[in-house]
């Protein structure tokens, strides 16, 4: 079994707006704009071993005003920029009651079967409680870049920038911290 890092998209692996609070994820090609400091710790990651996964609730797709092909445009930029091996959407909107959109576990766990993943060796990045929780429900260790949207719930570290992200993972992983801070 091999351990994933799961990303969330939207304001870690590309940039978003933020209006009256809230992250404004893009809605065209045009718009969408790969954050330019993620590269260097997904190569740092991917060297070191890890399957790398983005994982996103876009609801726009099922609320009908995201088109398919923007999102397809954005997620094959995304992919040539950035290391990833599989990028994981969830399409629906809150009233689908989809066991995919975070704060549910879904995406991970459909990943960990597709990619023989041990969710107990696993991470989750991201800067939103949504999935701070996901990553608590599978087990996973859930890392969050400081934000306004980390909330009061389970997470297991807070980092103030991506730049600290590949040596706080080698760290936890070479002292087996991942395993250990488990109740
Ligand atoms: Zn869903």
């Amino acid at each position: 079994m091999k351990s994933g890092i799961f990303f969330e998209r939207d304001g870690i692996l590309n940039l978003t707006k933020v209006e009256r609070g809230h992250q404004v994820a893009p809605l065209s090609f045009d718009q969408f704009q790969v954050n330019p400091a993620a590269t260097e710790p997904l190569q740092k990651l991917k060297a070191a071993g890890y399957v790398l996964l983005a994982t996103t609730n876009q609801p726009g797709l099922s609320r009908g005003y995201l088109p398919r092909r923007e999102l397809d445009r954005m997620h094959a930029l995304l992919k040539q920029r950035l290391p990833l091996d599989d990028i994981l959407v969830c399409p629906h909107d809150e009233t689908d009651h989809c066991p995919c959109r975070r704060p549910q576990a879904g995406l991970l766990m459909e990943a960990a079967f597709k990619w023989h993943l041990d969710l107990e060796r696993s991470c989750v990045i991201s800067d939103k409680w949504q999935d701070a929780q996901a990553a608590h429900v599978a087990g996973c260790t859930s890392l969050m870049m400081k934000s306004p949207w980390i909330g009061k719930g389970h997470h297991d570290f807070v980092l103030s920038n991506l730049s600290e992200l590949a040596q706080k993972i080698d760290q936890l992983f070479s002292s087996n911290l991942l395993l250990m801070h488990r109740p």
